[in-house]
């Protein structure tokens, strides 16, 4: 069977936004027909949109998956519903973002997904992460994203914790 790995880019600045994210990485290790690679330290990020929210906490994971870029993504938004999402105005505060960013070396231009995730290379938060576990990482045209990290600089983030595979559990290979 035909596997791709995929970086999900995940986030989150309400209940308890740590352990949000700890959670949405042990569920993704438990998707069917997936196994969880790598996963990124956790990093805490200003808010990029309204001002007057709480801080992220972000990490990037690995995924090594069977499932097609929509099953993935209709996985991903049940994740979502279950860690209780609330959203409450854009770019506002979310109790877990999950955001498909490369999904092996396929554009995918579709009404409900995006990839490479349109907004990857100007987020720091995003970036930072995914270059800490893929320091390669590059766009299917071949571009590196390790280049994109200097004109991000400014944004606000910073080392939270770091997390290895055997931090996270049984869950986890
Ligand atoms: P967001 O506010 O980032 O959670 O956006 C959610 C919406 O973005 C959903 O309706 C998805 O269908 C859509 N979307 C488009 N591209 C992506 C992507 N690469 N990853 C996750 N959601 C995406």
């Amino acid at each position: 069977m035909l596997t791709n790995n995929v970086y999900i880019g995940l986030g989150s600045n309400l209940d308890n936004p740590e352990q949000q994210v700890i959670d949405g990485i042990k569920a993704l290790a438990a998707l069917p027909q997936t196994q969880l690679i790598a996963v990124s330290s956790l990093y805490a990020s200003a808010p990029i949109g309204p001002q007057d929210q709480p801080p992220f906490i972000n990490a990037v994971a690995l995924l090594n998956t069977e499932l097609s870029p929509i099953a993935l993504l209709d996985a991903l938004q049940t994740l979502e519903q279950d860690a209780g999402r609330i959203r409450t105005r854009h770019w506002g505060e979310r109790t877990l973002d999950l955001d498909i960013l490369l999904f092996g070396e396929q554009t995918i231009e579709h009404p409900r997904l995006n990839v490479p995730h349109p907004f990857m290379r100007e987020r720091r938060f995003v970036l930072e992460p995914l270059l800490e576990i893929a320091p390669k990482a590059h766009l299917p045209c071949g571009t590196l994203l390790a280049q994109d990290l200097t004109h991000t600089m400014a944004q606000d983030i910073w080392h939270h914790c770091t997390l290895t595979l055997d931090s996270l559990g049984s869950d986890a290979p």
